[in-house]
């Protein structure tokens, strides 16, 4: 615990020096956890206005950065994450969302018109579809996940960034309980970690992470083929689907979909490059 009269920016200096070992950027992570047990923001921290830590408050971030230390990730402790430039709620049961995931945002953006149903199955979180919700107030938003627990998340991320009227929650596994033709635009960032790799990618991820939200089966394509059955169900003729791809995926999933009789779009890459954002239209 730290000694009580060791000022803010002491405090700060030391827990960055504890984290250097889990984080690229401790001394973030430390004003963000410190923030987290003084329910204030970094700038107040910054400019020090925020009173010495009560003993209670000592407490609780010397708990949380001890988490920390154990490689718990830092949206879990802060039960949020920003994603597209709003928060979102976030909590173990469902995956954090990842800034490359704001490109599929974007493509989707560029598909949707007013009064079209968009769907967004594995929403998780919810972070896609409200998203899409926020930048189309005019399109119709429906947030699907076989997982209860993760709809009720997407629930609460829509309510805290007043979407909730707009969108309709699916729960049910993948596209099944979807009616046929119901939609121009799907989007979706399926499971797609080959089941026998998850165990290899980094501790906070494989340990904390959701298992349901990160194995996309023995090839890591299970979603991938399911989605290229089903969305030509649901989709109405010329629709759109619009899927995330894991590093190395996009060409795979392409050959499926040319396979499976759809009408490829250029997969768009993400920021570093990785080909990111497979899209293709129904025939
Ligand atoms: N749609 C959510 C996200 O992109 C969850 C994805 C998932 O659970 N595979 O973060």
């Amino acid at each position: 615990m730290p000694e009580p009269h060791t000022s803010l920016q002491e405090l700060l200096h030391s827990t960055a020096q504890r984290l250097a070992h889990r984080s690229d950027t401790p001394r973030l992570e430390a004003a963000l956890l410190l923030g987290t047990a003084l329910n204030a923001t970094r700038e107040q921290i910054a400019a020090g206005l925020v009173p010495p830590l009560t003993i209670g408050q000592q407490q609780t971030f010397e708990s949380l950065l001890q988490r920390r230390m154990q490689g718990e990730p830092l949206a879990y402790l802060r039960g949020f994450q920003e994603f597209y430039g709003r928060p979102f709620l976030v909590n173990p049961s469902v995956l954090i969302p990842r800034p490359e995931t704001e490109l599929l945002v974007d493509a989707a953006l560029c598909m949707l018109q007013p009064e079209q149903l968009c769907i967004d199955v594995c929403t998780g979180s919810g972070c896609i579809a409200v998203s899409l919700a926020l930048h189309c107030s005019q399109a119709q938003i429906a947030a699907a996940d076989i997982s209860p627990t993760a709809l009720s998340v997407a629930r609460q991320n829509a309510l805290l960034n007043q979407t909730a009227q707009r969108l309709c929650y699916i729960q049910g596994d993948l596209l099944s309980p979807l009616a046929n033709s119901c939609c121009r635009v799907l989007v979706s960032n399926p499971p797609y970690i080959p089941a026998d790799e998850i165990d290899a990618l980094t501790h906070e991820i494989s340990q904390y992470e959701p298992r349901l939200a990160l194995n996309g089966g023995a090839d890591g394509m299970r979603f991938y083929r399911q989605l290229a059955r089903q969305g030509k169900r649901v989709l109405l003729p010329g629709g759109c689907m619009l899927l995330e791809a894991g590093a190395g995926q996009a060409p795979l999933i392409e050959a499926l979909l040319a396979e499976t009789g759809w009408r490829l779009l250029p997969t768009l890459p993400d920021l570093q490059g990785i080909p990111r954002v497979v899209r293709a239209l129904r025939p």
